[in-house]
């Protein structure tokens, strides 16, 4: 099966022989290939919506994987793991990882938090929002966990960030973050500490795109004289994308 760059990349963070749970699953076409490829013992393919789900079961049924990869129909992480371990026979040492990917910052930002009690039980989260990162970040953050690695996916002209956590409580080492420095840690929230730490160049790609439109929708919104809430926010996001662009290191008036 040939995956999208994105998917290669979620898929890529995936330790070897910890079970998935791929919340949104849609096609359910990530657990399938994480069986296929001998990365994942068995997964868990969930989904809001019952389309969908149907979908990812056809997929699951054809490449002959139904007693490897329940699919289940939730609203976030399913509720019953030990019930979903006992069904695919997970051994009891087996780690769990969370997926969610290809949805907005906001939406799995909600769905971390609703299953607070239950994260837990997962060893590791690997996240994909396709926006408002930095809601992401801040909650994996909250919700004890911390940001072991981190990509950026350039694909058909759109960026994703794909961004791997592990729980601190369990000794993995994380990005550090100057709690002490607002704009920082604003910075590293929203572009990803790791990504700027390694002067990511997709990354830096992104930054210079976002710099020159957001350079040009401020002197528009000066010459209509369109001040305000508005005005602020695009003046606070070039604030971040240049402060982001000094952490990387690279000269302002390159990219002015
Ligand atoms: N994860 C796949 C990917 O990255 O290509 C599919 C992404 S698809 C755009 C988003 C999926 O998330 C949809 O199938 C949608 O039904 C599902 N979804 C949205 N809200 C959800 C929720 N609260 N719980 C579970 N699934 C949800």
């Amino acid at each position: 099966m040939i995956l999208s760059e994105r998917l290669e990349a979620v898929i890529g963070m995936v330790p070897y022989g910890s079970a998935v749970f791929d919340v949104g699953c849609d096609h359910g076409f990530v657990p399938i290939e994480l069986v296929r490829r001998g990365i994942s013992p068995c997964c868990v393919a969930s989904d809001v919506r019952e389309g969908p789900l149907r979908k990812a079961k056809e997929h699951i049924c054809e490449y002959g994987l139904s007693q490897r990869i329940a699919a289940v129909l939730a609203d976030g992480v399913p509720k019953d793991l030990s019930g979903l371990r006992n069904l695919l026979c997970m051994e009891r040492e087996t780690q769990l990882t969370l997926i969610t990917a290809g949805m907005g910052g906001l939406l799995m930002q909600s769905i971390l938090e609703n299953a607070e009690e239950r994260l837990s039980e997962f060893a590791w989260c690997i996240l994909s929002p396709q926006r408002n990162p930095e809601s992401v970040r801040k909650t994996l953050r909250k919700l004890g966990f911390c940001i072991t690695d981190e990509r950026m996916v350039l694909e058909d002209g759109k960026y994703y960030p794909v961004i791997k956590a592990g729980r601190a409580d369990q000794g993995e080492e994380g990005a550090v973050f100057a709690a002490d420095d607002e704009l920082l840690s604003e910075c590293c929230d929203r572009y990803g500490p790791l990504l700027l730490e390694r002067r990511d160049g997709i990354l830096l790609s992104y930054l210079m795109k976002e710099k020159k439109e957001l350079v040009k929708i401020s002197s528009e919104m000066l010459k209509s004289t369109h001040g305000g809430d508005a005005f602020r926010n695009v003046e606070e996001r070039i604030r971040l994308c240049k402060k982001a662009l000094e952490i990387m290191e690279v000269p302002d008036e390159n990219f002015g």
